[in-house]
């Protein structure tokens, strides 16, 4: 038996999403052309325009489809600002983003040890440069420990100095419905997300914006999305990105994932010594103010080279990640880590375990039966 536990790097296709893409296989027309064959490929496009502009409680008219989201944080960072303004735990699309685009900003926002910006030095950064266009940039939910920043409380005070906000929020937008968030939607000024983190296909992302879309430049030359991202759009994997936002996770179904992943957590805890959780606290999502993404758990197992364990752990089919996928390839400890206070031995003794709604309840006894045994021979064999 094998168990996924890397949700947060991509979702499998949805069974419904799935047989609707074997239906609309034979679609081959450009959605520019004027016939037939073209005018339904339009038709999809359409729909799923419309499908997530319902998800999200916004307009059609505000959402282009990109090439996934590091193309929509990308396409957001070209927003016509004069200062950007960023935290520190941002995606790497976003951090090398602004390093290219801005080589000299300065207004970095750290975090604290839970992954919250530190609202104050967002205020001080806007106030000292309160004469320029301002673009702040904050994560919605980080993907590697899960935390939810208060987006309604920052987007008032960017808005209090009339700035703009742009939200990543790749993590979170499966939960949006669960979560009924479109009422926040409605004060963040630029959102990005993606297909394949909520049951699409991947090289699909949106990328949302309430400014006028005059007001950025395009990432890819063309007439295509409003001259913003140019070529003929891939009609199939945008359509079943519209269907998939049908079937995303309800209240309940939301609370049961909570559920799971705090018994993951309680097990690999009790049985396993040394175990700290990075990252928000774990709460019940029915009693208490949840600011951590109910599926997402990072732990910091002491002692254990955290690619030794994820290697051993792939060998018996339990698939799980350091942190970010994006970040797989540079050896450095992961930053997100690094900011909330780790040092490099702790951060690369972390892993990412990040579930779903199928996740059976009785895997977590399997995995701390699996994950335990390794933990000590890892840990002896360095005595
Ligand atoms: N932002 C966040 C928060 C993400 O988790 C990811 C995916 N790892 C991205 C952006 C990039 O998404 P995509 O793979 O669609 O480019």
């Amino acid at each position: 038996m094998s168990v996924y536990l890397d949700y947060a790097a991509s979702t499998p296709i949805n069974t419904h999403v799935h047989d609707w893409i074997l239906d609309h296989l034979e679609l081959f027309g450009n959605p520019s052309s004027p016939h037939q064959q073209g005018k339904e490929c339009r038709d999809i496009i359409d729909t799923a325009r419309e499908n997530l502009a319902e998800y999200m409680q916004c307009d059609t008219e505000n959402i282009i489809f990109t090439s996934g989201a590091s193309q929509a944080n990308t396409l957001a960072l070209t927003y016509h600002a004069d200062n950007v303004i960023w935290s520190a735990i941002e995606h790497s699309s976003v951090i090398e983003g602004i390093k290219y685009l801005y080589p000299s900003a300065k207004n970095k926002i750290s975090v604290d040890i839970n992954g919250f910006v530190n609202q104050r030095q967002i205020e001080r950064a806007l106030s000292a440069n309160k004469d320029m266009k301002n673009l702040v940039v904050v994560q919605w939910a980080n993907n590697e420990i899960g935390t939810i920043q208060d987006i309604a409380t920052i987007a008032d005070l960017v808005h209090s100095y009339g700035g703009i906000l742009f939200v990543d929020a790749t993590q979170i937008f499966p939960w949006l419905k669960a979560m009924d968030l479109s009422e926040v939607i409605k004060n963040v000024d630029i959102l990005s997300a993606s297909a394949h983190k909520c049951g699409g296909m991947k090289g699909t992302g949106l990328f949302y914006s309430s400014v006028p879309f005059d007001d950025f430049s395009p990432v890819v030359f063309g007439h295509q999305e409003h001259g913003l991202v140019g070529g003929t759009e891939n009609t199939l994997s945008i359509g079943a990105f519209g269907e998939a936002v049908k079937y995303m996770p309800t209240f309940m179904e939301m609370v049961c994932v909570l559920d799971n992943r705090n018994y993951l957590y309680d097990e690999l805890k009790s049985n396993i010594s040394n175990v700290f959780l990075n990252g928000p606290e774990l709460k019940d999502w029915l009693n208490e103010k949840n600011t951590r993404l109910p599926n997402n758990l990072n732990i910091l197992i002491d002692d254990v080279q955290n690619d030794t364990l994820i290697q051993l752990l792939d060998s018996m089919g339990i698939y799980c990640s350091g942190g970010s996928a994006c970040n797989s390839h540079v050896l450095a400890p992961s930053y997100v880590l690094k900011e909330i206070g780790l040092n490099d031995k702790q951060a690369n003794s972390s892993i990412r375990l990040s579930i779903d709604a199928d996740f059976d309840p009785g895997a977590s006894i399997l995995l701390r039966n699996r994950i335990a045994p390794l933990v000590d021979l890892i840990r002896q064999s360095k005595q």
